[in-house]
């Protein structure tokens, strides 16, 4: 049987790499402007950023990042020590907000551990850390320290309402430092404002608001240097959700939504060094759609590739949590079910078979797909040998007729 490999090329990850790419190149131009970068390092940057777009695979692309990302980290403390070139608190916070990046997993931690991280170089008494939310196009609170504190909050913006979204749409910096709002039950008293946008690539991703209760305790110096840290957070921040995208997109095919043939043989070896470990029985599962070429061909390949799709939602509702399932290439799908021997496999394999047999697809097509079996430890033990034994019994299935379940230990269901 022929077998088409997917996942790698993913029209997702191509975006993904490619804004990945932008996003490191202008986090790269505001180092060197700001005079953290030499030239000679930003051209090797330019180059290795470049040169690691251009690998095919994710994986790669992903570990260059880190690299990187690692590499930048170490030019930014080699620069501390060089007296010459900024003020060292200011490059202390910068380089504080680049770690972040490596010791956060969760957004709203590195927001609240930005916040606690600007108070020592611009003393606030309250600070809210806005951020877009994508799917309403509005500002929601990501981090508070003290109250939430946003002026004109009745007003109504494009992005929500208040002080923050106005900052939003225009993308500009707001310095207020005469203000008299006074305190009240519910909220604290404001003399000073100051309200950065954290924006990459023209690209807003959040807002940030002080707020101090004295008059004139923000200077033009506290909204550059928060101007620069939003920047470079916002930066950051961005790479971090880039990351777990990309992290996800490496592993997952991108019509099914289940995991990819790369990731299913990782993880399966794993699982069966573990279930040989606890002498426990697997079995694997190989799927092939019938007469699937006469949809595309009669059809047309979009219909085809809905059904695939479709046929993805089935199989993930077939499957149990600990089940391991992916598309392994073309129609052609895969499941590892852990402690599963083969009468119970063969019992699982007859669920999805007759569970497809008895959908509906889309424009309502009907189709049936094939199922071969192999299980530890009658059929083998290692995990290559295991995988050809199952494609043996499918296609012994097909060739019996197909439309059924085929376990070489068993024989046909
Ligand atoms: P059978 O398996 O029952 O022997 O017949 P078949 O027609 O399914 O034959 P085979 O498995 O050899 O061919 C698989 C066909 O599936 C070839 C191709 O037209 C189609 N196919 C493979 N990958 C994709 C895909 O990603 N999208 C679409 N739409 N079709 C695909
Ligand atoms: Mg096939
Ligand atoms: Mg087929």
């Amino acid at each position: 049987m022929t077998r088409r490999r997917n996942g790698n090329g993913s029209h997702q990850l191509l975006d993904i790499t490619d804004k990945f790419r932008r996003g490191e190149l202008k986090l790269v131009k505001v180092l060197e402007d700001a005079g953290y970068l030499s030239e000679k390092e930003r051209v090797a940057y330019v180059d290795s950023i470049r040169r690691s777009v251009a690998q095919k695979r994710s994986s790669e692309v992903l570990a260059t990042a880190h690299s990187l990302h690692n590499k930048l980290i170490r030019v930014l403390q080699t620069t501390k020590n060089d007296g010459s070139r900024r003020e060292s608190q200011e490059l202390e916070v910068l380089m504080e907000v680049s770690r972040l990046i490596q010791t956060t997993t969760r957004q709203e931690e590195g927001f609240e551990r930005l916040l606690d991280l600007i108070k020592g170089v611009i003393p606030y008494e309250n600070a809210t850390m806005f951020t877009l939310n994508r799917a309403s196009g509005q500002l929601v609170v990501g981090a508070v320290r003290g109250q939430v504190v946003d002026l004109i909050g009745g007003v109504q913006f494009e992005f929500g309402t208040g002080f923050s979204s106005w900052v939003a749409k225009q993308k500009k910096p707001i310095l207020l430092n005469e203000l008299h709002r006074n305190a009240s039950p519910d909220a604290p008293q404001i003399g000073s404002f100051l309200s950065v946008p954290l924006v990459v690539q023209q690209e807003l991703i959040g807002v940030l608001n002080l707020s101090h209760p004295t008059n004139q305790a923000f200077t033009e110096e506290s909204l550059r240097l928060l101007t620069l840290i939003a920047g470079q957070a916002a930066a950051i921040l961005q790479r971090i959700v880039m990351y777990e995208e990309m992290a996800r997109l490496a592993i997952t095919d991108e019509l099914t939504g289940l995991y990819n043939r790369r990731h299913f043989m990782e993880r399966m070896n794993h699982e069966v060094a573990r279930a040989k470990r606890h002498q426990q029985p697997f079995s694997i599962l190989f799927f092939d759609l019938d007469h699937f070429k006469r949809i595309n061909d009669t059809c047309g390949h979009p219909l085809g590739d809905r059904i695939l799709a479709d046929l993805g939602k089935l199989m993930r509702r077939w499957a149990r949590g600990t089940d391991l399932l992916a598309r392994y290439g073309g129609e052609e799908f895969v499941a590892f079910l852990p402690m599963t021997d083969s009468t119970q496999a063969l019992i699982a394999a007859e669920r999805i078979r007759s569970a497809v047999e008895e959908h509906s697809f889309p424009r309502r097509k009907r189709l049936t797909v094939s199922v071969g079996i192999a299980t530890y430890p009658e059929d083998g033990d290692q995990p290559a040998d295991l995988l050809k034994k199952a494609d043996l019994a499918l296609y012994q299935a097909k060739k019996l007729g197909r439309n059924r379940t085929m376990a070489l230990s068993l024989g046909a269901a």
